[in-house]
């Protein structure tokens, strides 16, 4: 899978200094936005994971939360996350069907078939 937990360790601590700072600054929405911005350009995303500390998905690296450094629970691959109407991760299916046009769906398939051909993703 293409995320950043395949990138170097300089390139990694780099993007968790910079949404622990958006974070920081601006808070919980900011560092989503912050995230959401880096996945829409990088075609190694950073994941969502799951944080209890938190109490939400959560960017992460290496199993763990940006956002607070705890630990963080990893979802399987074929797990899909939607944050408003993107896709940006990877969740339980029940949700995404739950909440996904077909547009969504046919954006998902064109972003999984973008990343399989090392494409950058695209979201809209
Ligand atoms: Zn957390």
């Amino acid at each position: 899978m293409y995320n950043v937990n395949s990138s170097t360790p300089k390139e990694k601590k780099r993007i968790a200094q910079m949404i622990r700072e958006a974070y920081e600054s601006k808070g919980q929405s900011h560092a989503f936005d912050m995230t959401n911005a880096f996945n829409k350009n990088h075609v190694k995303m950073i994941p969502y994971e799951h944080c209890d500390a938190c109490d939400h998905e959560v960017p992460a690296i290496d199993n763990c939360c940006l956002l607070c450094g705890q630990e963080t629970v990893r979802m399987s691959h074929n797990d899909i996350v939607i944050r408003g109407k993107k896709a940006i991760g990877f969740k339980n299916e029940t949700e995404w069907q739950k909440c996904a046009t077909d547009k969504d769906k046919a954006r998902l398939e064109g972003y999984v078939l973008g990343a399989k051909m090392g494409l950058k993703a695209k979201f809209y």
